[in-house]
C-alpha cells in the first residue's frame, strides 16, 4: 500500500505516470518525493503558482541514441545510448554512466531525478542528468570496452561541456571507461578540457579521495546519524551489498571506524567471512582481476558462499546496501530488523523497496536515503571540478576532510529539515524537502526557462 499523497500533489503524479508509460522506477522516485512536498506548498505557495512540481518532473532535455561498435570477432554489435539532462537549476548537469544490460529510458529518468536533489543537498554548484546504455561490459576484453566508450562518446560529445553536462560513472563504469571516454572526447574536440568528465585518473586531471568518496561518505553519514542518537559505529557488526565500488570503500572505512562487515554480495550470491571481510582480497578479485565473489570463499576455506544467496538474512546491526536498485523489499527489511539491524545507510541509489521504507521508518531505526546519504561521491566530483578550474591538485587529507565536512552539513541539513517540518528523525522528508527548496527557489529566481 503507497503513502498518502498530498490532493493538490496526487494530480501531479498522476499526470506524470500518464505521460511516462512504463517507466515504474522512475514513477517510484517520483512518487518518493512528491509524498514529502504537501507541507512545502502550504509553506511556499509561491512553488505552486510557478508550477515548480510540475515543472521539476519533466526532464529539460532527453538525449538517446545509436551505439554501433565491432566485437573482437568483428562482429558489429548495436546498444543504445541515453543521457537524460534533467536540471540546471543549480548548475551543469552532473550524474553518472551506467552501463548495464537492465538500462533503459525508465532507469536513467529515475537516477536522473533523484540527482536534482541530490546534488542539491551537497550545497556545491552542481544541476542533475545521468545517462549510460544497456551495453554489459561484464566478460568484455578491454579492446572491446573501448571500441564501445568510444563510439559511445562519438554521439555524447556534443551534448557535454564543463559548463553544460558533466558525466561521470556508476554501475559497469569505472576509471577505465572514463579514461576511454576522456580520450575519444579529446581526440573529438581537440580540448584538453579536464572538467568535462569526473571519476578520471590521478595522472591525467583526476582527484585523491574521488574512488572512495562515496563509500567513505556514506559511513560518515551512517556514523553521524548514530552520533544524533549517543551511538557510534565502532564495535557494530555491518553487512554491504554489493562489491563493486561504493562497497568496497564503504568497507574499507567502515573498518578504520572500528566496525566489522561480516557479508557482501555480487548478483551472483553472497559471502559471509564471521572473521570480517579482508578487503586486500576482495579489492584483488574485484578491482584487480574483474573476478566472480564467489572466489572469496575458494581462497578463504573458512568463509561461505551462498549462491544466490539473500544477504539480508545475515544478522547485523548495521545495513548497508551498495550494489543496486530494489534490493531490499519489505519482507527483508523485517528480517533486519527481527535481527537487531539499527542503522540502514544507503550506497546505492533507491535500494529499498517503498515497503521496506515504511517497515524502517515505522521500526524508528535510523535510515538514511540514498539522495542524502550516498552524496558524497558526486559531491567530491564536485571538488574534481574545482580543482580542474584552477588546475590544482588537493592532497588526500585535505580532500577527505571536505567530504567529512560535506555530509555531515548533509545530516544536519536533513536532520534539521525534518524537525522543522514535523518529522524528527526522518531523513526522508528530511532529504526531499530541503534539496527540493533549494532547487524550487533556484526555478523560481530564473524565470519561466
Ligand atoms: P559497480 O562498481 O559496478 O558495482 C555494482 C555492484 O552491485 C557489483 O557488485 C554488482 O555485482 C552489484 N549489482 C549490480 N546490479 C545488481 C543486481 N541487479 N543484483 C545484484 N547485484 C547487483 O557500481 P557502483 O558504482 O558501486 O554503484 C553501486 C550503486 O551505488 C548503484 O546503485 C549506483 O547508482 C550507486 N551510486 C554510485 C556512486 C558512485 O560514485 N559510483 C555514487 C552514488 C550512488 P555484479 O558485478 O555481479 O553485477
Amino acid at each position: 500500500m503507497a503513502n498518502a499523497i498530498d490532493e493538490k500533489v496526487e494530480p501531479i503524479l498522476q499526470e506524470v505516470i500518464a505521460r511516462n508509460p512504463g517507466e515504474v522506477e522512475f514513477h517510484q522516485a517520483v512518487r518518493e518525493v512528491l509524498e514529502s512536498l504537501g507541507p512545502v506548498l502550504v509553506k511556499y505557495p509561491q512553488f505552486a503558482h510557478h508550477k515548480i512540481i510540475e515543472r521539476i518532473c519533466e526532464p529539460e532535455r532527453q538525449i538517446i541514441f545509436r551505439v554501433p561498435w565491432q566485437d573482437d570477432r568483428g562482429e558489429v554489435q548495436i546498444n543504445r545510448g541515453f543521457r537524460v539532462e534533467f536540471n540546471s537549476a543549480l548548475g551543469p548537469y552532473k550524474g553518472g554512466l551506467r552501463f548495464h544490460p537492465s538500462v533503459y529510458l525508465g532507469i536513467i529518468k529515475f537516477l536522473g531525478f533523484e540527482q536534482i536533489f541530490k546534488n542539491a543537498l551537497t550545497g556545491m554548484p552542481i544541476g542533475g542528468g545521468k545517462g549510460g546504455s544497456d551495453f554489459d561490459p561484464k566478460g568484455k576484453t578491454d579492446g572491446e570496452i573501448m571500441r564501445f566508450c568510444q563510439s559511445f562518446m562519438t554521439e555524447l560529445y556534443r551534448h557535454l561541456g564543463e559548463y553544460t553536462d558533466v558525466p561521470a560513472g556508476d554501475i559497469g563504469v569505472g576509471g577505465r571507461e572514463i579514461g576511454f571516454m576522456f580520450g575519444q572526447y579529446k581526440r573529438i574536440t581537440n580540448r584538453y578540457e579536464s572538467g568535462v568528465l569526473t571519476g578520471k585518473g590521478l595522472d591525467w586531471g583526476g582527484s585523491l579521495v574521488r574512488t572512495e568518496a562515496t563509500g567513505y561518505g556514506l559511513v560518515f553519514f551512517v556514523q553521524e546519524m548514530l552520533k544524533s542518537r549517543g551511538d557510534e559505529l565502532a564495535g557494530k557488526t555491518c553487512v554491504v551489498s554489493g562489491s563493486g565500488n561504493v562497497a568496497i570503500y564503504a568497507i574499507e572505512k567502515v573498518n578504520e571506524l572500528g566496525g566489522k562487515v561480516v557479508a557482501c554480495s555480487d548478483s551472483g550470491g553472497v559471502v559471509v567471512d564471521e572473521q570480517g571481510i579482508d578487503l586486500e582480497l576482495l579489492k584483488q578479485i574485484k578491482e584487480v582481476e574483474r573476478r566472480r565473489i564467489s572466489d572469496y570463499a575458494k581462497v578463504h576455506k573458512h568463509a561461505h558462499y551462498r549462491a544466490k544467496g539473500n544477504i539480508w538474512e545475515v544478522p547485523c546491526q548495521v545495513a548497508l546496501p551498495c550494489a543496486t536498485q530494489n534490493e531490499l523489499n519489505g519482507k527483508d527489511a523485517a528480517t533486519l530488523l527481527k535481527n537487531g539491524c539499527i542503522a540502514v545507510g544507503e550506497g546505492a541509489n533507491m535500494p529499498t523497496t517503498p515497503e521496506g521504507v515504511r517497515t524502517f521508518l515505522a521500526a524508528n531505526v535510523a535510515y538514511g536515503p540514498g539522495k542524502a546519504a550516498n552524496a558524497g561521491g558526486v559531491a567530491t566530483s564536485a571538488l574534481e571540478m574545482q580543482q580542474n578550474a584552477s588546475r590544482d591538485a588537493w592532497s588526500f587529507d585535505y580532500t577527505e576532510q571536505k567530504l567529512a565536512a560535506i555530509m555531515k552539513d548533509i545530516h544536519r541539513n536533513c536532520y534539521e529539515t525534518a524537525e522543522e517540518f514535523g518529522m524528527p528523525g526522518n531523513y526522508v522528508i528530511g532529504a526531499n524537502v530541503a534539496g527540493f527548496i533549494k532547487v524550487a527557489k533556484a526555478m523560481v529566481a530564473l524565470g519561466l526557462v
